[in-house]
């Protein structure tokens, strides 16, 4: 039988539209709409195991999945004995501890003796601890942005991403804790074979998120203005200039940031640069 890597996803929430495109992307075709536990993809030596979040870090250290994509904020709650392969660039969030909002919050010694409401006990004791501060984790498992208004507990530690949900349940966020994204884990002990297989996953997400937030840009440019073209461009990885084919006049061609594109465009414009055209980047090997 040939060696497949077994990756363990989220079966549905947050995490799992992200990752089926990603390994989508990454030309790993994976029939979801199945919903069965274990599905192979067609062109890849994978096999997809659907599973609720909370279980895939476990489920990565005991090595009934080799490999799995969860948050950071997972892994760290449970501590599992998995390797983080690579950071994955989506799922972003952070955890926080938040206070009603109109408390006169003055630095975490405030905590002392406060019950807190949280589906993440082990990060936030962990926390507590390493700045002496003895509190009462309360553990509940959903709805913990509701904990304070009911008179649950006096504190709140949660996920947080816009902070709408704080805003709107009338919290303030006092301390992050830690920044969390998607990230790839591993079974510290994979065979050669199958760490074969996820070190050409991780070549292909990395191409993929090279490519992310660029555009490939192509303007003509008068010779006369070339050097004042490549200096709004310096800074740039080498730009490529070819001639066109009406004398005096040359196509350049580089990589930009999407981020910067509009103002940049503006300048290459003044310095002389026509017919500039934009194009998608899907992938991009370094
Ligand atoms: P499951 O049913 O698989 O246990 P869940 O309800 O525990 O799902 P989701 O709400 O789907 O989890 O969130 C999965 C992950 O998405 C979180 O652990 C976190 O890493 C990430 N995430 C990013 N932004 C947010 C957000 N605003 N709220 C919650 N999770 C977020
Ligand atoms: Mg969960």
């Amino acid at each position: 039988m040939n060696t497949r890597l077994r990756v363990a996803v989220q079966s549905k929430g947050r995490l799992n539209e992200d990752t089926l495109r990603l390994l989508a992307e990454a030309g790993m075709k994976v029939d979801a709409g199945k919903r069965t536990l274990l599905v192979e993809a067609r062109n890849y030596p994978l096999e997809v195991l659907f599973l609720r979040d909370d279980d895939i870090p476990q489920t990565v250290a005991d090595g009934v999945a080799d490999a799995g994509i969860v948050g950071m904020n997972e892994l760290a709650e449970q501590g599992a004995a998995a390797d983080v392969v690579h950071q994955l660039g989506f799922g972003a969030c952070r955890l926080s501890i938040a206070v009603p909002k109109e408390t006169d919050y003055t630095g975490v010694d405030w905590l002392n003796d406060k019950k807190i409401a949280t589906s993440y006990p082990g990060i936030l004791k962990r926390f507590l601890e390493s700045r002496g501060v003895h509190a009462h984790p309360h553990v509940i498992t959903g709805s913990v942005e509701i904990a304070t208004g009911i008179g649950l507990a006096d504190a709140i530690f949660d996920i947080v991403s816009s902070g709408s949900t704080l805003v709107s349940n009338n919290l303030r966020e006092v301390e992050v804790v830690m920044q969390s994204e998607a990230v790839l884990i591993a079974h510290p002990k994979l065979s050669d074979e199958k760490r074969q297989i996820l070190d050409e996953m991780v070549f292909r997400f990395k191409a993929l998120q090279g490519a992310a937030g660029k555009k490939y840009v192509l303007m003509n440019v008068p010779k006369g203005a070339l050097d004042s073209v490549l200096h709004e461009l310096s800074g740039i990885k080498s730009p490529t200039v070819m001639p066109l084919a009406q004398e005096g006049w040359c196509s350049v061609h580089t990589v930009l940031e999407e981020e910067s594109f509009w103002e940049k465009v503006g300048r290459l414009k003044e310095a002389g640069a026509q017919g500039i055209l934009v194009l998608p980047i899907e992938k991009m090997v370094l």
